[in-house]
């Protein structure tokens, strides 16, 4: 089957044809029908992140099961799934109380173990999920990025009264600020730099704010009278940008941390403490957070039309890292 195979530390990745992977117990190999692109995939290809190589890496999407494992029950070939990447260990405590993305032992699909970027793809049982008839192969390949915001969502006490303000206008914010819109909280900013991405924004009811042109701190405080927002979700990544993060925040306010960054960032932690924020992280998904993302998706709270901005043949990942480098594309969707 063609692949595509991180073979080496460094920027880079060869388009390779290798062996279709072999069911084991507990385990289906999944036609991959469609396959997202992520962001967290960008420092893989561009040799910042280190994986166990070689890899095909590739963790957001869906598709069919064209074979199932020994000892497999409940599951048949032709079933329509998709999967969520966290492979917990079932045995340490975070797993035993369903907080499997804080396992002991994690592993992650397209990270520790094989992914999607390929015709097919092992996937252990525990992981999949049935995609419903009404549900397309692009939306199922969808949640991931879904569930990696609405699980630090979940856990928040959103408010409709709330108003919030997002930092980062890719994929990540850009479903947050729907699952946001979904909660009925109508007061909703977001901050990025990219002019296409914050009309996609626009039209999902967001205030926009291009940093590049206006001073985001001054705009928070404009939009919210001078008491800043309730809500501040921190989706860019980047150290520079966490001193306007903590000073949009309200008194008693909470800042959601969804970037993951690969740089150390200071802070300065005075406006936490005079302002009493709550910081709460969040790290991928819980298999439960995974279905109610499915869900949102089913039930159209969450649409990834203008996000998803390209859908391209496998072999065009060369081409599709390049404008997601550039920021000219928003989401891509390979399609094997
Ligand atoms: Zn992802
Ligand atoms: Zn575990």
């Amino acid at each position: 089957m063609r692949a595509i195979v991180k073979e080496r530390p460094g920027p880079g990745f060869a388009l390779r044809d290798v062996p279709v992977p072999q069911a084991e117990p507990g385990t289906v190999i999944v036609e991959v029908k469609a396959v997202g692109i992520c962001g967290s995939d960008l420092p893989i290809f561009n040799g910042v992140r280190d994986v166990p190589y070689p890899l095909i890496p590739g963790h957001e999407f869906a598709g069919l099961v064209a074979k199932v494992g020994p000892g497999v029950t409940g599951w048949q070939v032709g079933d329509r799934v998709t999967a969520g990447l966290v492979i917990g260990c079932g045995t340490c405590p975070y797993c035993r109380r369903g907080d499997e993305s804080l396992c002991d032992n994690l592993r992650e699909i397209g990270f520790h173990v094989d992914g999607a970027y390929a015709e097919y793809v092992r996937v252990p049982v525990a992981n999949l999920h049935r995609l419903p008839d009404e549900v397309s192969f692009r939306q199922g390949a969808s949640v991931d990025p879904v569930a990696s915001s609405y699980h630090g969502l979940r856990r928040l006490n959103m408010r409709p009264e709330d108003t919030v303000v997002l930092f980062g206008d890719g994929a990540i914010n850009l479903y947050a600020l729907q699952a946001v819109r979904a909660r009925g909280i109508e007061q909703v900013m977001v901050v990025g730099h990219h002019d296409h991405r914050l009309d996609v924004a626009a039209g999902f009811g967001a205030v926009v704010v291009n940093s590049r042109i206006q001073d985001p701190v001054e705009a928070v405080a404009r939009f919210t009278d001078g008491r800043m927002a309730d809500l501040v979700i921190e989706a860019t990544g980047t150290a520079e940008v966490i001193p306007a993060v903590l000073n949009s925040t309200a008194k008693g306010g909470t800042v959601l941390l969804l970037g993951v960054f690969h740089h150390d960032a200071a802070i300065n932690p005075a406006p936490i403490i005079r302002h009493e924020l709550r910081l709460v992280g969040s790290f991928c998904y819980s298999k439960e957070t995974f279905a109610a993302s499915l869900e949102l998706l089913r039930r159209g709270y969450v649409r990834i039309e203008p996000v998803v901005t390209h859908v391209l043949p496998l072999e065009e990942i060369g081409h599709a890292l390049e404008m997601l480098n550039r920021r000219e594309a928003i989401k891509v969707i390979l399609e094997p």
